[in-house]
């Protein structure tokens, strides 16, 4: 097929892309993925079991953008879903983000309304706070359920997940979970909450689904052969431009699955072990996908350093000096007015779903 745009990378931000140029731009369009499936890191796939499992580790759906919601309703239907995580702290599961429930669970009662009291007088019920933030409080009661917070539920699971310290990376990360001042244990708080309800490679194959767009797997993208072609790349960027200014530092993940000979494994969805074992956290699937199934499986995540050729880039690390690296790459990338760098490796952002569809709708402007 001659084709007009080529995408690289089969992942959320490309298939959407090409779906849009296919469907709203009547472009022909190339879709080339070195991994053998599409879907990049959302990919899903049923077990032996019959499980529905996330091969990259869990993903849940959620946004409040309607515009992102009704475009991706197009190709799925939804099964609703409210993500909820515990803590293992202190020897009890305790949900997280560490909210009013949490406080009660892990503080003796007396203690836990006079804390539940201070921090209404000093924060509108509703309200996140970063732990970073909480930790600059100058009551000292809110300052040692800072303290508290911060050594038992971020320092030792950002040790893991990133080897950096929390005031390492910039604030944003460890505001993604932030102390909640009220009661609610859910993980998100967003309008609309769910997952497809045959998985993500499904709603990604039903992206690709058009006589326009043309997929090829297993397919490494080379820049020196397609220098004038029209290109969206979704890759790493620093690997786009052969490393020129050197290599730009991704976080990757090894992902252990463990399959049980019992109906439940574990209380919650996801368990995170702040401070015991070398895994972050389990993921047990059938929480997310019901199944009918006697055994189950779950998911532990090991986090490393991300090595070219041994694993995979899971995430971009979020520190002054990567950003500083990143810049060079996204100024340099620059001279080439054909190619656009979309998704999270390509823009080395910390991007959740939804704002990968939400970046894409935005570039087309949608
Ligand atoms: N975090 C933490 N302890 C937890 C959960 C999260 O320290 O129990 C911090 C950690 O730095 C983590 C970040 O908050 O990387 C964001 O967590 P999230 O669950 O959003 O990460 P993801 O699901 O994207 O891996």
């Amino acid at each position: 097929m001659k084709y007009d745009v080529l995408v690289v990378g089969a992942g959320l931000a490309g298939c959407v892309s090409a779906n849009i140029l296919a469907t709203k731009y009547n472009k022909k369009v190339l879709v080339l993925e070195q991994k053998e499936h599409i879907g990049g890191n959302c990919y899903d796939y049923k077990n032996d079991q019959g499980i529905l499992i996330h091969k990259y580790g869990p993903h849940l759906f959620h946004t409040s953008n309607t515009k992102v919601w009704e475009f991706l309703s197009q190709f799925t239907q939804w099964q609703p879903y409210e993500h909820k995580v515990l803590a293992h702290i202190d020897g009890k599961n305790v949900p997280i983000p560490f909210n009013f429930n949490t406080i009660e669970m892990l503080f003796e009662s007396k203690f836990a309304q006079g804390l539940q009291k201070k921090l209404l007088k000093k924060y509108q019920l509703g309200t996140k706070v970063p732990i970073l933030q909480l930790k600059a409080d100058s009551d000292q009661e809110l300052q040692f359920l800072a303290d508290y917070i911060y050594e038992k539920l971020f320092l030792n699971y950002t040790a893991k997940q990133w080897g950096l310290k929390p005031e390492e990376l910039d604030s944003a990360v460890t505001a993604r979970v932030p102390v909640y001042i009220g009661r609610d244990n859910r993980y998100f708080n967003d309008t609309y909450q769910a997952v497809p309800q045959d998985g993500y490679t499904q709603l990604i194959t039903n992206l690709l689904d058009h006589p326009n767009i043309e997929v090829k797997l297993s397919t490494p993208f080379v820049f020196e052969k397609n220098r004038q072609q029209q290109i969206i790349y979704t890759g790493m960027i620093d690997a786009l431009f052969a490393y020129k200014f050197g290599t730009l530092p991704y976080r990757s993940v090894t992902m252990q699955f463990e399959t049980h000979p019992q109906k439940f494994y574990q209380e919650a969805s996801t368990i995170n072990f702040p401070n015991e074992h070398a895994f972050t956290r389990i993921t047990e699937f059938k929480h997310i996908h019901p199944s009918l199934s006697e055994a189950t499986t779950i998911l532990k995540e090991f986090p490393q350093a991300y090595k070219k050729d041994e694993n995979l880039p899971y995430y971009p690390i979020f520190t002054d000096a990567n950003q500083k690296l990143f810049q060079k790459y996204d100024n340099y990338a620059k001279q080439f007015p054909n190619i656009t760098l979309l998704g999270r490796l390509a823009e080395y952002k910390y991007y959740d779903m939804d704002d990968i569809v939400e970046r894409v709708l935005e570039h087309f402007k949608l």
